[in-house]
Formats: structure tokens, C-alpha cells, sequence
């Protein structure tokens, strides 16, 4: 393989006819786009994305822009990854500039490095253009600090994705530090096997334990609670994908009076 076709992004070139751009977009909130991003988004001829791309970012694309859906859960319906590394291909050898857009970050849980890795093996040029991941977004507008002096030394960033035969095979016992903040994407479906599982690790029952439903999203839900009880409040409060599940101390930081201030906090 080689990556000479690689464009390293402080060559700020314009995007090209037959270039794709890899472009996270960020949790959902268009403000927290990079100017990156919202410079390819501009431009594109094509764009082909997935389901966490908000409805505000997708508006921001120019009038005459082809639009791909190929994410997950359309009348179950799904463009297998073969298929989106295909299709990338495809319009690029058309000339055209292809915005390969995703929610986040390309490169944390995106199958980003897979899509650059196909269009470089076909001669294709590309941009990767980082965005906003869930992690950091979310639990900045949820008031939760991934890490906290004291209380979380560490973070890890793990998937909760259950494999093809049903198991969510996790080297738990890395995860049973109580200062280290542990972070699920694709979380909810094994909540219960989650808490489970970081409890039977050594975790406390008592670590406070948090989800993020739509974060950075005008209707973000937060819940809050303990390994103990979290699994038991998302089925309570029905809560859906995509949500992002954060576990650890840094999740009491500040209690809820604190919070209602927080994002307009300014010293008075
Ligand atoms: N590349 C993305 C992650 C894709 S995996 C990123 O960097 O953020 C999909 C998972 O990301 C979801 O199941 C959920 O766990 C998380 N996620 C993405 N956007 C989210 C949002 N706005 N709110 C809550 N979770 C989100």
C-alpha cells in the first residue's frame, strides 16, 4: 500500500474533482464543526452519508449536492461496508469531489481507517478531516469531565458492540480502576451485560454511571445513576440509540443545581 496519495490536511488544498474527503461531523451540533469541515461540506458534488449525521449539517450542503444514504436502519436496509468503499470509489473515478460524511470523528469507531485504506489500494486521493467525537462533545454538554484531578487519571474509549454470536468479549479486568473513566459507544443493547460485568471485574456498584441520548442535540437526554441501577433506568425511561454511556466517578463532579448553570457559566 502506499500513501503518497495521502494529503496531510495543513496543505489546506481546495477539494479537488475525483478526491474524496473523509469528514467527521461531529456529534450532531453544527456549531461544533470544524472550519475544516464546513469548507469541504461546501464544496462537495456527492455526498455520501451515514444515520448520525444531524438534519442542521446536511442543510448546510450546497443545493445541487447528490445525497447517499448508506447508514444503518432504513427499512432495516443497510449498504454493507464493501459496498460504501465501492461507492466512493466509484463517484471519485466520475470526477467528482465525494464528501464521505460521518458523525464524530472518522477515525474513533467510524470504520474511517478501513474507507482510506480502499480508496488509497485504488489510487484514490483523500482527505481525512477530524471531527468532534461523542465522547468528548457529550460529556462536555452534559457537565461530565472525562477526566478530573484525583478522580479520573485515565479514560478509555471502548466499543459495547456485541460481536456476530451474541458475546461482548472485553478485557474487563483493564476496566476496573476506579480512576479510570470508562466510555461505551454502541453501549445501550449490552447495558445489562456491561454493569454486569464491571461490577464481577472488581467496579463498585456504587460508581456513578451516566447516558447520553442525541448528545449536543437540542433534545438530549441525560439519566443518571449507579453500575448498580443504570441498566434498570434506560429501560425505565425507554432510552434509544445513539446513546453513549459514561461510567466513573467524574460523573458526580457536579450535582444538578451546579448544572443547571453549567455552558452559561460565567464568573460573576
Ligand atoms: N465516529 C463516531 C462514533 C460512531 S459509533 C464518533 O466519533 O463519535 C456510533 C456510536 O457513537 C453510537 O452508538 C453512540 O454510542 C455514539 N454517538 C455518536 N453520536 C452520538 C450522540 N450525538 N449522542 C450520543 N452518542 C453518540
Amino acid at each position: 500500500m502506499t500513501f503518497s496519495q495521502y494529503i496531510p490536511p495543513q496543505h489546506k488544498q481546495d477539494f479537488k474533482s475525483g478526491e474524496v474527503a473523509l469528514v467527521g461531523a461531529g456529534p450532531g451540533d453544527p456549531d461544533l464543526l470544524t472550519m475544516q469541515a464546513f469548507r469541504f461540506i461546501k464544496q462537495a458534488d456527492v455526498v455520501i452519508y451515514d444515520r448520525l449525521v444531524s438534519a442542521e449539517i446536511m442543510a448546510l450542503l450546497p443545493e445541487n449536492c447528490e445525497k447517499i444514504y448508506v447508514g444503518k436502519k432504513q427499512a432495516e436496509h443497510r449498504v454493507p461496508q464493501e459496498g460504501i468503499n465501492q461507492l466512493l470509489v466509484d463517484h471519485a473515478q466520475l470526477n467528482k469531489k465525494v464528501l464521505r460524511l460521518k458523525g464524530g470523528d472518522p477515525f474513533v469507531f467510524g470504520r474511517g481507517g478501513e474507507e482510506a485504506q480502499f480508496l488509497l489500494r485504488h489510487q484514490v486521493a483523500c482527505h481525512i478531516v477530524p471531527g468532534m467525537t461523542a465522547a468528548s462533545a457529550c460529556s462536555s454538554y452534559a457537565g461530565i469531565p472525562l477526566t478530573h484531578r484525583q478522580v479520573a487519571q485515565s479514560c478509555t474509549l471502548i466499543t459495547g458492540n456485541v460481536q456476530d454470536n451474541g458475546a461482548l468479549d472485553l478485557p474487563w479486568q483493564t476496566l476496573n480502576n476506579a480512576k479510570q473513566t470508562v466510555v461505551f459507544y454502541m453501549g445501550i443493547k449490552s447495558l445489562p451485560i456491561i454493569t454486569e460485568q464491571l461490577i464481577k471485574a472488581g467496579r463498585s456498584e456504587k460508581t456513578p454511571a451516566a447516558l447520553i441520548r442525541k448528545g449536543t442535540h437540542s433534545d438530549q437526554q441525560v439519566v443518571k445513576g449507579t453500575l448498580n441501577n443504570l441498566a434498570e433506568l434506560v429501560k425505565i425511561h425507554k432510552i434509544k440509540p445513539p446513546s453513549l454511556i459514561i461510567i466513573g466517578d467524574v460523573v458526580a463532579t457536579f450535582d444538578e443545581a451546579e448544572l443547571k448553570n453549567l455552558g452559561y457559566l460565567s464568573p460573576k
